[in-house]
């Protein structure tokens, strides 16, 4: 199968929108899109039309371009059925073990509930990626909104599970951040220090840090690290908190 060109558009202060290309059906994906003009310019840039959105939850900087974009492209939109009803543009709704498809790749849905209630990641097993919006970051998770620490630290268990080489496509910058207080953390933990070296040097430059791996995240996230429940709440609460 060939390989899915995936292209990151940074918008708004922080997020980033995936685009992904199948060259052999010439189908373009955009993964929670903030925002539509940008993303629109991304794909037109590159000689894309999108004809789907993959929408993981219903926050407006994943869901703020799907109106714009259908009416621009007549895009299909997709999501979390649990959230329809804060996603009123979604046309097709995903649950467990449903699957989303690129041409002939295969995503297989995942539910990750704790960011929010029906939050759900994107897994394409062949093309070793997962597209996870707010649930997992680089040395980060997302804040427990609708959810709890619980389901939060099942999310890390079953991410962590994901083949190691998987590449992690996740929403947001907020490396720099994580890693300052996943330092804190775990002080002891090398992986995190030699990362941050470099998460640093990569911003001072203004590039961005992410996607990143399973393999990476395991070694350096202090979410997926946490050994209980209890560990993973106390992280989390404290995190809320820092100011590093
Ligand atoms: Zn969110
Ligand atoms: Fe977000």
């Amino acid at each position: 199968m060939a390989k899915l060109e995936i292209a990151r558009v940074p918008v708004l202060s922080d997020n980033y929108v995936w685009l992904v290309h199948d060259h052999a059906s010439g189908e373009t994906v955009a993964v929670d899109p903030a925002v539509a003009q940008p993303v629109l310019d991304a794909a037109s840039d590159r000689g894309w039309r999108i004809t789907q959105i993959w929408n993981t939850h219903w926050h407006p900087d994943h869901t703020g371009g799907n109106a714009e974009i259908k009416a621009a492209t007549g895009c299909t939109i997709s999501g979390p059925a649990a959230e329809k009803a804060k996603i009123p543009t979604l046309d097709i709704e995903l649950g467990e073990g449903d699957h989303a498809r690129i041409g002939t790749h295969r995503a297989d849905v995942i539910e990750v509930p704790a960011h929010t209630a029906g939050h759900i990641a994107y897994h394409l097993p062949e093309d070793a990626a997962v597209f996870v919006g707010d649930t997992l970051f680089a040395m980060g998770c997302g804040r427990l909104f609708e959810g709890n620490a619980a389901q939060m630290f099942a999310n890390m268990r079953r991410l962590a599970a994901l083949p190691p080489e998987t590449t992690v496509y996740c929403a947001h910058e907020y490396t720099q951040a994580n890693g300052r207080y996943a330092r804190v953390a775990e002080p002891d933990n090398v992986a995190i220090a030699t990362r941050m070296t470099e998460v640093d040097a990569a911003r001072a430059r203004g590039e961005a840090t992410v996607p990143t791996t399973i393999a990476l995240e395991r070694a350096t996230n202090p979410f997926m690290r946490a050994r209980s429940v209890e560990e993973l709440a106390e992280r989390r609460a404290a995190k809320d908190s820092f100011r590093g």
